[in-house]
């Protein structure tokens, strides 16, 4: 899942890093520069990663509703798929690199407990044993390559150097003005890379938003410049085959300064309590759907 293949790895050195490289980063945009304008947060109010990134809402009122009337969220079956997708790639990826042996059937035993609706069992567990064997089919080769690539290292060595991966890697991102503990899907140490995962048909421009703003908060914490974010789409076809396609991308200014705009229209709802109203339409998908248009709370 967060690992390149020959073709990515290409277009890695031979385009990506040569552009950053070239164009650079305005100094003024880095997360390090969290206490001097624009990176500064102009409020004191605090803001979930998620809704400062998400743009299903066409007036931005699921900010209003989440954080200032904690109007409850109903999550729909795409919704649950993609968190149960996430928990099972970083279970998975962290079992590998603490070297503990995992069985399917005992993590899904456990997990689905927690699906909401019994109809949604079945289905997600089709899709689930498949992105397991995928990612674990990932996991052993690079882990036999690597072997073969470096005989006399020793076992650390070749998991931290195989899977140069922190997955779920909570972080805070107070100094951005970000609430709570922030869960990075995957952050690639060696290369400094950033990656988000996305369970979407749909490709959206503003999903580059997610791993923008994580950059920058890593950049806030550990001092180092991060370039480079990927977005990684995973897809099923009928026959729940998963399709994997990555958006890799240079993090430059026009995307750093997206995100901090995004940021701050979205606090001045929350610090100002104000009601964006209804867009013309809704998505029926979307969580707060009941609530602005239908039953209520
Ligand atoms: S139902 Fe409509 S107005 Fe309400 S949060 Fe969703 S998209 Fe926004």
């Amino acid at each position: 899942m967060y690992f390149f293949t020959d073709t990515e790895q290409k277009y890695l050195i031979n385009k990506l890093l040569p552009k950053a490289r070239e164009r650079g980063i305005e100094e003024e945009l880095r997360g390090w520069n969290w206490h001097s304008s624009p990176v500064k947060p102009y409020y004191e109010s605090k803001i979930p990663m998620y809704l400062v990134c998400s743009q299903y809402c066409p007036t931005h009122r699921d900010v209003y509703l989440k954080l200032v009337e904690n109007v409850r969220e109903r999550f729909n079956y795409r919704v649950s798929q993609g968190i149960g997708m996430h928990k099972l790639v970083e279970f998975l990826i962290s079992s590998y690199q603490d070297g503990k042996e995992v069985e399917f059937e005992k993590w899904w035993e456990e997990k689905s407990k927690n699906i909401s609706d019994p109809g949604w069992v079945e289905p997600m567990r089709r899709r689930a044993i498949k992105i397991w064997e995928l990612v674990e089919t990932q996991i052993k080769y690079q882990l036999i390559k690597r072997k073969s690539e470096q005989p006399y290292s020793n076992k650390r060595d070749i998991l931290a150097t195989a899977i140069p991966l922190l997955v779920g890697h909570r972080v805070s991102g107070e100094l951005l003005g970000l609430s709570g503990l922030l869960t990075i899907d995957a952050y690639d140490y060696l290369r400094n890379i950033v990656f988000d995962l996305k369970v979407s048909d749909e490709e959206k421009d503003w999903y580059r938003l997610y791993p923008t703003g994580y950059a920058m908060v890593l950049e806030s914490i550990y001092e180092v410049p991060i370039d480079i974010g990927v977005v990684v789409y995973l897809r099923f076809n009928r026959d729940d085959e998963p399709y994997v396609k990555k958006d890799m991308f240079f993090i430059d200014d026009d995307l750093r300064s997206w995100w901090i705009e995004e940021r701050d229209k979205k606090l001045k709802i929350v610090a100002e309590r104000l009601d964006p109203g209804l867009p013309k339409k809704c998505e029926e998908t979307c969580i707060y759907y009941h609530y602005c248009r239908g039953e209520g709370t």
